[in-house]
């Protein structure tokens, strides 16, 4: 582990250059984010409401925030004036609350229907069957305030790797299909957000256009 500065340039000396870097911030004081920012970093990623709440009033303005945790629909109004893209859209439901918050400030924000692909039962997203209705439905063609960029996925937290290129194949290609039937001539339809800082390697074999790193970047939580 080098130190702060030498882990982020070494990431983006590695990444290809249309990958974007998320650090995620979770855990992480405003004094070690302020520093991230000084050696350039713009993009940080967080997994809870509150502590995105309470640290984007406090840093650059030039930040953009992703949210990439599980996403209560009573926590939506207090994250929507501070965050940049939701990556985490598991449901209608969420996303009509979504639409519903950013209607009342009048943005736009970017999203990212998140896929359950792990084996593990604990992790959150949706399933094929699920997107599809949610792309459906009168309700979503409705929305005039959200904006569906990609897929967001999580594998498995194992060594196998074989499991760990099958899951991020499975995410691949459930963006694909939902590219070719929603979304063939919608060219903002393009992000791919895949890879932490154990699997990110596999992930760009399989196309990955986000990585979302934390500990590889500021060391354990
Ligand atoms: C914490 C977290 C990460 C980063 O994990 P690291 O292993 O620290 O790189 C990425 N994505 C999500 C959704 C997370 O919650």
């Amino acid at each position: 582990m080098g130190t702060l500065a030498e882990n982020i340039q070494n990431l983006k000396s590695t990444l290809p250059e249309k990958v974007l870097l998320i650090a995620v911030s979770k855990f992480k004081s405003i004094d070690t984010i302020q520093e991230a920012w000084q050696c350039g970093q713009r993009v940080f990623g967080e997994n809870k409401v509150q502590e995105l709440a309470m640290k984007a009033p406090a840093l650059p303005s030039d930040i953009e925030w992703h949210f990439i945790g599980h996403l209560q629909t009573n926590k939506v109004r207090l994250l929507i004036p501070h965050v940049s893209v939701i990556q985490s859209v598991d449901s209608l439901k969420l996303l009509k609350e979504i639409n519903k918050e950013a209607r009342k400030i009048d943005k736009t924000i970017p999203c990212l229907l998140q896929f359950h692909i792990a084996e593990e039962e604990t992790k959150f997203g949706l399933n094929l069957t699920e997107a599809r209705s949610l792309l459906q439905s009168e309700d979503f063609k409705a929305m005039k305030h959200v904006s569906i960029r990609g897929v967001m996925g999580m594998a498995s937290f194992t060594s196998d790797k074989d499991q760990v290129n099958k899951e991020f194949a499975t995410l691949r290609s459930l963006f694909n299909t939902l590219k070719e039937e929603f979304f063939p001539k919608d060219s903002s339809f393009r992000e791919l957000s895949m890879g932490m800082s154990e699997d990110y390697p596999i992930a760009l074999q399989h196309g990955s256009t986000m990585v979302r790193i934390g500990t590889a970047i500021f060391g354990d939580r």
